[in-house]
């Protein structure tokens, strides 16, 4: 009877904006304290998919009162001169937080790249350093999307501890960081990828399901338990626009829904400038970083 009732009950959606919204005017807040606040973009050649998130993420650092700066680097550039430039920026003490946009061009060594980002100044959480921090337990810096989830998470008091969450996507950027946050709230994880056989035998375990895949609509409603949240991070963009991982059918399941567009990704860019303030704090000693 409940289970019938509850098939017809239309999910919470949890919209990231409202959420985002307070996060950013917390963040501008916290650079009007600090006094100045700067965070750089780099982005290597034109992806047209890159240049949207680097100009959203610029008017956003710019509108909370950083001095956001905009490094455009071409498609050609060499690994050493790439590097060269994150050097500099490294060194300049007006840049407290560094992102490199990715993918970057097939002959840059990526990790090479992101290995030599300053670890304090690595807003993306993706130094080996602050994701082994993250691993053993101790989060530093963190990627912003899987910050912004949990985030989510908490606004809704949706219950973590003792849940048992899977997240379909094993990206350093997303998948990972995400398994291990939920983990550390004392979730019980299960991490599935493209590998992973009868993929609906565990996403209907889920009583919260994070989808990072990039596959639109992947999750169909029939692989959606009952109840459960279901956490959509993919933004694909189609035909019809930008659609999400998970068809939107699968709200009729679920408990709580987040919608694409709309859902995690103005959560991203709210987490990634909290990101940077907390950067500027560990340059400045108000915060101690770890090492
Ligand atoms: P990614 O690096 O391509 O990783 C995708 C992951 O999905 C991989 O672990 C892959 O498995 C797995 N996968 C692929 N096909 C699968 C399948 N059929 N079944 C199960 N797993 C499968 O992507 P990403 O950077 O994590 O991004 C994932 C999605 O999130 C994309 O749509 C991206 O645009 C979106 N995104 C959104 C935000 C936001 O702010 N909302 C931020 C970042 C990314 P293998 O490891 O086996 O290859």
């Amino acid at each position: 009877m409940t289970a019938n009732r509850l098939a017809y009950m239309p999910a919470t959606l949890i919209k990231g904006k409202p959420i985002a919204d307070r996060i950013r005017a917390e963040v501008a807040e916290e650079v009007k304290a600090l006094g100045h606040v700067g965070i750089v973009t780099v982005l290597v050649g034109d992806d047209p998919a890159s240049e949207v998130y680097i100009r959203l993420k610029q008017k956003a650092a710019a509108e909370a009162g950083f001095d956001a700066r905009d490094v455009r680097l071409p498609a050609d550039i060499s690994e050493e001169d790439l590097l060269a430039q994150v050097a500099a920026l490294n060194a300049d003490d007006e840049v407290d937080g560094l992102l490199v946009q990715l993918p970057l061009p097939d002959h840059i060594d990526e990790a090479r790249i992101l290995r030599a980002i300053a670890p304090m100044k690595d807003v993306d959480g993706l130094h080996p350093f602050n994701a082994g921090q993250l691993l053993l337990g101790r989060p530093t810096l963190v990627g912003a999307t899987p910050l912004g989830v949990m985030e989510m998470l908490r606004e809704h008091r949706i219950e973590i501890d003792g849940a048992r969450a899977v997240v379909i996507g094993r990206s350093n950027i997303v998948g990972r960081p995400m398994a291990q946050l939920l983990q550390q709230a004392n979730a019980t994880v299960t991490v599935c990828h493209s590998h992973t056989r009868d993929l609906p035998r565990h996403t209907l375990d889920a009583d919260i399901l994070v989808a990072a895949v990039g596959v639109p609509g992947l999750v169909t409603p029939d692989m959606v338990r009952q109840g459960g949240v279901v956490i959509d991070v993919g933004i694909n963009r189609t035909a019809d626009g930008l659609v999400g991982d998970v068809d939107p059918a699968a709200e009729g399941v679920a408990s709580y829904f987040t919608p694409v567009p709309g859902g995690v990704g103005p959560m991203t860019i709210a987490c990634l400038l909290q990101n940077a303030v907390k950067s500027a704090r560990y340059l400045r000693g108000g915060l101690v970083y770890p090492v």
